[in-house]
């Protein structure tokens, strides 16, 4: 059993710590929180072995008397490897923790991507990592792009991709983000970081990306078009995408006409914390105009790297090879609405 260790147990952190303990091959190790807040009282309960990420903090765990079972660097030595799941920036500065035990580490989408040795999506470049220390896995965005180009590129060529992505303004739990009315470019200038984060997955595509905020918590909404270099129907690239495990191409009767109702129907289907692991694309939507692929996709920002995570485990240990791993993970977590 691979013994995983997860340092920053919040929204990512969290979800990757049940999606692992749902594996066959997997077990949590421990968990690190710096405060015993709510999440840490639920990881107890869940019967995840917690540690102090910050040892001076290690007080404020016995106040609330919640035991520990020692700290961050004890975790560290004692795992087959680590997904970091701190707040952006905070994942760099723990790589060198991780080297030092020579433990490998899984950062997140957050940082940036010369803090790991190469970045990560499951579909995409899962045999590029093995054996390497440092793996990031991209952003929610980016995965959710990269899921989308990778079969296009396959089956048709991509010449050129160009995405606005409609970003939600922060977290269910963020209070502290916005916008709370207003619509922002965001950023202003062109190209959003998406695209060259993109190309840390596809170094020779071809993609520009623009971005907004808008005041919603729910999902980010992506507008798509991709030039490409086949021109298949519309029936056959829908039927493409339907093909692949971690696209949910919505059928026109479900009558899903927008985010609120992709989460209702999550929550519906007995999924946990309401998580849509998968890409969600509108059936309708998929179109061509020439060798123009247009579409609209919903991506859950919160839960659709967390397969990519465990996915990644298994590549940088080199323990499956890419199909094994994917179907293993998707059958452990229950993947497909
Ligand atoms: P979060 O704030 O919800 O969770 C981070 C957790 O780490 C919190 O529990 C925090 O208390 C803890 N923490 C803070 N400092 C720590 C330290 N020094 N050691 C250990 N734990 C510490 O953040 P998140 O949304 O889960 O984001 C984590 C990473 O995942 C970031 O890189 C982010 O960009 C990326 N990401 C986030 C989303 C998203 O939408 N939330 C999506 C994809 C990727």
């Amino acid at each position: 059993m691979i013994q995983v260790a997860v340092n920053g147990y919040g929204t990512i952190g969290k979800r990757v710590a049940d999606a692992v303990r749902a594996q066959p091959d997997m077990e949590v190790v421990g968990v690190a929180k710096t405060s015993p807040n709510f999440e840490a009282e639920t990881a107890v309960d869940k019967g995840y072995p917690l540690y102090a990420a910050i040892e001076d903090r290690i007080e404020l765990f016995d106040d609330a008397g919640i035991d520990l079972a020692g700290t961050v660097d004890e975790l560290v030595a004692e795992a087959d490897i680590v997904v970091d799941a701190c707040p952006s920036g905070i994942g760099a500065d723990n790589v060198a923790m991780y080297r030092e035990h020579d433990t490998p580490a899984l950062l997140q989408g957050g940082e940036d991507a010369d803090a790991a040795d190469a970045s990560f999506n499951a579909r995409s470049n899962y045999d590029t990592v093995e054996g390497l220390d440092v793996v990031r896995v991209v952003s929610c965005n980016t995965t959710g792009l990269s899921r989308l180009i990778k079969p296009l590129e396959e089956a048709y060529g991509v010449e050129k991709v160009r995405a606005t992505l409609v970003r939600r303004g922060g977290d269910p739990a963020q209070t502290g983000r916005g916008p709370i009315n207003d619509i922002l470019p965001n950023p202003v200038g062109l190209p959003s970081h998406h695209g060259p984060d993109v190309e840390t997955i596809f170094p020779d595509l071809d993609i520009d990306t623009l971005g907004l905020k808008v005041p919603a918590t729910l999902m980010h909404m992506h507008s798509i078009n991709v030039t490409l270099a086949d021109r298949p129907s519309a029936d056959a690239v829908r039927e493409l995408l339907e093909g692949e495990s971690r696209t949910f191409v919505i059928p026109e009767h479900l009558d899903l006409d927008g985010a609120g109702a992709i989460k209702e129907y999550a929550m519906d289907r007995g999924r946990p914390r309401a998580d849509v692991w998968e890409n969600c694309i509108w059936g309708e939507s998929v179109t061509m105009e020439d060798d123009d692929l247009y579409l609209f996709q919903a991506i859950h920002q919160e839960s659709d790297v967390v397969p990519e995570n465990v996915d990644a485990i298994r590549a940088v240990l080199g323990t499956d090879d890419q199909t094994a791993s994917i179907e293993t993970t998707n059958d452990a977590m229950g993947m497909g609405l």
